[in-house]
């Protein structure tokens, strides 16, 4: 398998793999395994391991969410009262069901960051990055977040999606 940029043999490689997230800024995501170009640096992940890269985003917002005090959760009924809509027309929205507002479940309910619902308000993306809201850090994750430019992003030309059947 070769680079599509400048057609090197890729190499294996494996390691920690930094994701850039809107939610959580760099994410250190551990035991990743990529093909990488020795000259251009470019990277291309399996599909399999760009649906790691993705659960584990997930599990450390959840984790951050779970971390946020519940005071600064709404129901939403309160939330669509912010953005001046229905309970209903609020929970149909597809960009609230798609994540652009950050929910938590809490005894079967969906409850909303009272601070995402107004960037959505405002922006149309309620996606605040979370490492502000979260006043009191969790340990474990400061520890494993590291700032880096280092990017998972699929408009990023040096990481490549490996398609099905087009390996090898
Ligand atoms: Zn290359």
């Amino acid at each position: 398998m070769k680079c599509q940029d400048c057609g090197q043999t890729l190499r294996k490689a494996e390691g920690d793999y930094l994701a850039e997230t809107k939610e959580l800024g760099s994410v250190r995501v551990p035991k990743i395994r990529w093909l990488q170009c020795p000259l251009c640096k470019g990277r291309y992940l399996p599909a399999g391991e760009i649906t790691k890269v993705n659960n584990y985003i997930k599990v450390t917002v959840a984790q951050y969410l779970a971390a946020c005090p519940i005071s600064q959760f709404v129901s939403a009924t309160k939330a669509g009262e912010i953005l001046g809509v229905t309970k209903q027309a609020f929970s149909k929205n597809q960009r609230i069901k798609h994540g652009f507002i950050y929910a938590y479940p809490m005894d079967g309910k969906q409850y909303y960051l009272k601070e995402s619902v107004q960037k959505f308000k405002e922006t149309g993306d309620g996606r605040v990055p979370l490492s502000l809201a979260v006043h009191e850090p969790v340990a474990s994750m400061k520890r494993s977040m590291k700032i880096s430019r280092l990017a998972l992003n699929p408009a990023e030309p040096s990481v490549h999606a490996l398609a099905a059947g087009r390996a090898g």
